[in-house]
């Protein structure tokens, strides 16, 4: 493994244009439950709660579950704390290593650990859109809206419009911005570091597909407690292991 590390560290090194594409599992050591590992959400929800079509069918019931889910404490982004992956990638990105951070979270984490260059794939949940004029709120005033009884289904201030968490649900399109720049990132780069992602949503793992298909290829380095669906096809440098532990010894060989 050391040696392996190693070696990413040298790709990561000598690279132009190194990029991270994020997920779920950079997140599981802060707390945040993934979707498909054992334990992970999709044991607790039905993936449908998610949908688009089933949010607007009663949205007052989904933002019930989801501060119920917050409540609980499986799903609390606003009280979670950066890991050593989410501070090793800002330190990447500070010296000038990592060019930016393409993450799938909603958990804003990446954010929280000082890193800039960050596009939201899908979305961020601590924010709440209204649906009409798209205006943002902060998740934490909207929340307390509905618990203190104020509203049940929440409302935009500026236009009473529906509002929605921030976040990209099952049948809504990526927005157009972080599906551009996730296109052009993936040509630009030379390495791609994929980190806790069972790469299996699409179309955000057609970003490692692309960055192998385009000539010449990009480095693609991965790091998961379990392969990728994808990783027998793109993944040139497999690391399987903790994101924490592997993210810090990357960050401390290339400082
Ligand atoms: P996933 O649950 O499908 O896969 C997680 C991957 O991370 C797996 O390959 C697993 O082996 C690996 N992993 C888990 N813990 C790890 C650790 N500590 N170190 C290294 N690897 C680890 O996640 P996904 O591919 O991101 O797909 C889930 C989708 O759900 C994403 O698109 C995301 O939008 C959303 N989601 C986000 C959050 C969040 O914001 N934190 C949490 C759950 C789901
Ligand atoms: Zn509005």
């Amino acid at each position: 493994m050391n040696e392996s590390i190693k070696r990413a560290a040298e790709i990561i090194g000598a690279a132009q244009n190194a990029v991270a594409l994020t997920g779920a599992g950079i997140s599981t050591e802060s707390g945040i439950p993934d979707f498909r590992s054992p334990g992970g959400l999709w044991t607790k929800i039905d993936p449908g709660e998610f949908s688009i079509d089933r949010f607007l069918q009663n949205p007052a019931r989904f933002w019930k579950m989801s501060l119920d889910l917050k409540n609980s404490g499986e799903f609390d982004l606003a009280s979670a704390v950066p890991n050593a992956a989410h501070y090793s990638l800002a330190n990447m990105e500070n010296r000038g290593i990592i060019k930016c951070v393409i993450t799938q979270n909603v958990d804003n984490l990446h954010q929280k650990a000082g890193s800039v260059e960050v596009v939201e794939f899908h979305g961020n949940l601590l924010r709440a859109v209204c649906m009409k004029c798209k205006a943002l709120e902060p998740m934490e005033k909207v929340e307390q809206r509905i618990s203190s009884g104020q509203q049940e289904t929440p409302r935009c201030n500026r236009c009473s419009g529906l509002l929605k968490p921030d976040a990209v649900f099952f049948g809504e399109p990526i927005p157009s911005k972080a599906l551009m720049i996730s296109q052009i990132q993936s040509q630009k780069c030379d390495a791609l570091l994929v980190i806790g992602t069972s790469l299996q949503v699409f179309p955000a793992a057609q970003i490692p597909i692309a960055a192998k298909m385009k000539a010449p290829p990009a480095h693609i380095i991965e790091i998961n407690r379990e392969p990728s669906a994808l990783h027998d096809q793109i993944t040139d440098l497999l690391l399987l292991g903790s994101a924490g532990e592997i993210m810090s010894e990357l960050d401390s060989l290339l400082s």
